[in-house]
């Protein structure tokens, strides 16, 4: 595995806020983009403070009143942006102008998938977390495209950020080696422990070892790294490896900054990740 570590996303504060962005898509002039921390919301209880997730079991005012902070960071309406139910599979969707909102609001995402491609300029692809990781891609080409998956542990297992550079390939001609592509904060594989069942599914397709899997110590267990796994199949599906933003970031290690499934026991907010084309 190449050392990736010095080309992660990069912390930033905005008054209460806090957010991420890998330097290279937001250097790049023509994404905008962002991954959205805990900080600087109104939500309470276990959800403090900036929750983004509607099905969480959060007042969903707060929830729209967090993202509409959140996405003022960037100058963008939160009513115009767009989300799918995600379902832990590999499918994805392309959305157009026509979709502007679809997803913004709550009971009113349509399409179920894990992975959202546009090539429209200004409309802002949408994902939640809370462990998971998200992946991001810019295309820079006569049409510029932007992509975003969601890829926990089965969105991982079946490839999906190999799935989307192929559909991106085969559908509009883009060159893998000249895609850009993120791997936002997810859980770490010291914190991140399988059972044997999940285990031995990974093992079956080669990630039986270091740093893909490798035995927890004392648990039982087997902790799995989801960005080393990720990482490779990018590379696998043609993107180079400088042109991908790693993670460093875990999202159970760092409780002042991001929810986690795992360390919540379920009962927490989630981070939104965002993508868009901010001028072609
Ligand atoms: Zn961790």
């Amino acid at each position: 595995m190449p050392d990736l570590k010095n080309n992660s996303f990069k912390l930033y504060k905005k008054g209460d806020l806090a957010y991420l962005q890998a330097p290279f898509l937001a250097e790049n002039g023509y994404v905008e983009h962002g991954f959205s921390t805990r900080q600087g919301g109104c939500s309470n209880g276990s959800f403090i403070s900036l929750n983004t997730g509607f099905h969480t079991g959060d007042d969903q005012a707060n929830v729209l009143e967090n993202r509409r902070r959140f996405f003022e960071l960037f100058n963008c309406d939160y009513r115009s942006i767009v989300s799918a139910v995600q379902v832990h599979g590999t499918d994805l969707h392309v959305f157009y102008r026509s979709d502007s909102g679809e997803g913004a609001l709550p009971e009113n995402a349509r399409r179920h998938c894990d992975a959202l491609i546009t090539e429209e300029p200004h409309l802002a692809l949408t994902a939640f977390s809370a462990d998971c990781q998200l992946i991001y891609f810019a295309a820079k080409q006569d049409s510029p495209l932007v992509a975003l998956a969601h890829a926990g542990w089965r969105g991982t297992l079946g490839d999906i950020g190999g799935k989307v550079i192929r559909f991106l390939k085969s559908n509009y001609g883009v060159d893998s080696s000249q895609l850009l592509a993120g791997l936002s904060p997810a859980v770490c594989k010291h914190c991140y422990i399988i059972a044997d069942r999940v285990a031995e599914q990974f093992k079956s397709k080669g990630w039986d070892s270091p740093p893909y899997l490798e035995t927890a110590e004392g648990s039982g267990g087997w902790g799995l790294d989801l960005t080393s796994i990720n990482t490779r199949q990018l590379m696998r599906a043609g993107v180079k490896s400088e042109n991908i933003t790693a993670n460093q970031w875990c999202t159970s290690c760092h409780p002042d900054l991001f929810y986690s499934y795992r360390r919540d026991k379920g009962l927490t907010g989630r981070m939104l990740g965002f993508i868009a084309i901010s001028k072609t």
